[in-house]
């Protein structure tokens, strides 16, 4: 008896120190963003994250909801969170040319699926109101319902005004619209993150900085595309963080900003030096197999993830290669 369990006792007290030592040294990344970072708030011209760390999140932006829907699923999104190592996914939801205004179950649907399956994998989840024109009473109420129903998550971030045209002044316009639409966020939600457009397609970020919203845990956002902006945004950009606002860049692309003309590697390089430089949060536009530069994916890549690099675009590629390499 004694000799048996001799016997037996050597190799599982072998297979335990092996369970034990695997435990130890496992990697960082087995902690989900969300776990590691919790709440975010913003603190100066920062982001912070539940320890009060600067933290800057990185990852991709669907595209408009109504055209390619079929990436708002969990099957994707947990392949982007485990193949692509993103911390941030950013849902589109659709207002005009068919979304919200039209249709606003299946919009909703869309979003919540976004935040379902964000949930399911530990990243943080941006809803964006993918709008160019406003529309104050619809956008309160569906940010009411977001709000009211998914505000005590640390996953949520809450985008309010995709890209307000260039006819939309800040001050008489696109200001009272965020005063509006998040003061509903708030009557529900007192602290997730907010993302507050800025005018002429998210660029204007140095005027939204002179004379900022006045809700706490707002950051401003501004988009760039490789291809067409280049050191005046990035000037613009730093005019507003010395003034003491956060930025955050939900949406980037590689190339020209009407999504096509190809890759701009080297302008996109730089653009991410001036991220790291700053602290800031970005995704890439987009998650999409549509026949343009910009989209990640090639047509016919599979709704459900799984994507063999012969299904990735060069931008996807790019993208995807650098997002590998980012801690989250
Ligand atoms: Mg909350």
């Amino acid at each position: 008896m004694d000799r048996m369990l001799r016997r037996w006792a050597r190799p599982v007290m072998a297979a335990l120190a092996m369970v034990l030592l695997m435990q130890v040294s496992a990697p960082a990344s087995a902690e989900t963003p969300v776990e590691r970072h919790g709440r975010l708030s913003v603190q100066g011209n920062r982001i912070v994250d539940q320890h009060g760390a600067p933290v800057s999140l990185h990852g991709m932006s669907l595209f408009w909801s109504q055209w390619q829907p079929q990436y708002y699923n969990r099957d994707a999104i947990q392949w982007l969170a485990d193949d692509w190592n993103i911390s941030v996914i950013r849902a589109a939801i659709a207002v005009h040319a068919g979304g919200y205004m039209e249709h606003p179950e299946a919009e909703m649907a869309r979003a919540e699926a976004a935040i379902d399956a964000a949930v399911a994998a530990g990243v943080y989840v941006i809803i964006d109101w993918h709008a160019h024109d406003p529309e104050p009473e619809a956008a309160s109420r569906f940010f009411a319902s977001i709000a009211s129903r998914y505000g005590d998550l640390p996953n949520l971030i809450y985008e309010t005004w995709n890209e307000p045209l260039p006819q939309y002044d800040w001050a008489t316009s696109v200001r009272p619209y965020h005063e509006a639409v998040i003061g509903v966020i708030r009557a529900q939600d007192p602290d997730n993150l907010v993302i507050a457009g800025t005018p002429r397609w998210s660029q204007d970020v140095d005027i939204a900085a002179e004379t900022p919203l006045t809700f706490d845990n707002v950051a401003y956002t501004l988009h760039f595309y490789a291809g067409s902006h280049r050191g005046d945004l990035r000037a613009k950009a730093a005019t507003a963080l010395s003034k003491g606002v956060a930025i955050f860049v939900t949406e980037w692309g590689t190339t020209n900003a009407d999504g096509d003309g190809g890759v701009d590697a080297a302008e996109t390089e730089l653009w991410w030096r001036f991220i790291a430089d700053n602290q800031l949060s970005d995704l890439n536009w987009s998650v999409a197999d549509k026949d343009e530069a910009s989209a990640a994916l090639l047509p016919g890549a599979s709704g459900q993830g799984g994507w063999t690099l012969d299904q990735i675009s060069p931008s996807g590629r790019l993208v995807r290669e650098r997002l590998r390499t980012l801690d989250r």
